[in-house]
């Protein structure tokens, strides 16, 4: 049984990386000098400027990792914010693409399916200049950045240690919000440095059911929450994203455990934002997930009835979304009602339907980043 088909395994993400690619030019930079220090024994192979590793399955792209210089910007608005929705103004980063775990309803498996590479970019100080550039043409605007689109934040930092980079970066700025958002309990190398409010980690959370049966190679609930309650302890804020919901058997007993257990493991004043968003597919991503090797365990995500929605997208019906939206809302805010709550790819009607408003984009931006400093 090849190591795809036995699924994905926990531990150490760094023990998990069976070769190191890296591109002429590429060895000299800070992120590839700790790659070499923290994989030792690993094997390396050099590339030639643009050529690349060879050609693997979207799971053995996970194993090993390509450093390689992104040609072209860092810097994108999230693809979240579709016309017709509600959109947060968050912008994305992509210093890395692809993740080494293997969330079933994990929309990479899709959008990187021709180019599934685990990837570290080593130019960061390409992007930060970007970003500096865009912080320094609105002033007066506050951005929220997060590097956890096309990649898990921290899954790679124990070997790229990119954190120590950024961290001190967006403390010298006083008009963005860094997130970094996680499925890992990989934390260590944040604990010595100094956000100044800057920086929120935050985490992907679900029921224990579900990261047992969809959210392979992750780090367990618990060992996420305990993360999160280090960071606060050193002086971050914490977001949580209760994203995707899934409906399955007792899903409301679930979601009450996990909300319970969040909150018995960071205090209110530490958390400086929850989003809570819904199962969505493309129906390319559903024909993925359906392909997924037997020998795992049956995904929670194949449970649930899509339908299609306006932006293309299938979804649970809006009934149930509105019902998960409302149980899971009215728990939080019994909890902590100060904390901002936001919903993730939705239009004004379901907004409407679940918080009673609908506010404009720029209320939700301005809300959310408020949450960092409050
Ligand atoms: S942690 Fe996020 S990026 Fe990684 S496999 Fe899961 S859903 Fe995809």
């Amino acid at each position: 049984m090849t190591a795809a088909q036995r699924g994905f395994e926990s531990g150490p993400v760094g023990g998990r990386i069976s070769a190191v690619y890296i591109e002429d030019g590429a060895a000299d930079s800070a992120i590839a000098r700790r790659v070499m220090d923290r994989l030792p024994g690993v094997p390396v192979h050099h590339l030639g400027a643009g050529a690349q590793p060879p050609t693997v399955s979207f799971s053995e792209g996970k194993r090993s990792l390509h450093l390689k210089k992104r040609r072209g910007g860092f810097l994108e608005h999230c693809p979240a914010g579709t016309t017709g929705l509600v959109c947060c103004n968050y912008l994305v980063v992509n210093f890395a693409s692809n993740c080494p775990f293997d969330c079933s309803y994990c929309f990479l498996q899709d959008y990187l399916a021709t180019n599934p590479q685990l990837t570290a970019f080593t130019n960061v100080e390409d992007g930060l200049a970007e970003i500096g550039r865009a912080l320094a043409r609105h002033p007066t605007r506050q951005f929220r950045i997060g590097t956890g689109e096309l990649a898990d934040s921290l899954a790679l930092d124990p070997v790229t240690g990119l954190s120590r980079i950024l961290v001190p970066f967006f403390a010298e700025h006083d008009n963005a919000v860094l997130e970094l958002k996680t499925k890992s309990d990989c934390v260590d190398e944040l604990l010595d440095l100094e956000p100044r409010g800057r920086t929120v980690v935050s985490w992907s959370v679900s029921p224990r059911c579900v990261v047992r049966g969809d959210e392979h190679g992750t780090a367990s609930l618990g060992a996420r929450l305990d993360a999160a309650a280090r960071v606060a302890r050193a002086g971050y804020r914490v977001g949580f994203h209760l994203d995707p919901l899934i409906e399955h058997q007792g899903w409301e007993d679930s979601y009450n455990g996990l909300i319970d257990e969040i909150f018995a493991a960071v205090r209110p004043e530490s958390i400086a934002w929850f989003s809570v968003g819904s199962l969505r597919m493309t129906r390319a991503l559903q024909r993925k997930v359906r392909a997924r090797p037997a020998t795992l365990p049956a995904p929670f995500a194949l449970g649930a009835e899509l339908v299609a929605a306006d932006d293309g997208k299938m979804r649970v019906w809006r009934g149930l979304r509105v019902r998960m939206y409302n149980f899971v809302m009215q728990r939080l805010a019994q909890q902590a009602a100060e904390v901002p709550v936001y919903l993730c790819m939705e239009g004004s009607g379901v907004w409407q339907n679940t918080v009673g408003e609908a506010p404009s984009d720029r209320e939700v931006a301005l809300r959310v980043v408020a949450g960092a400093a409050r």
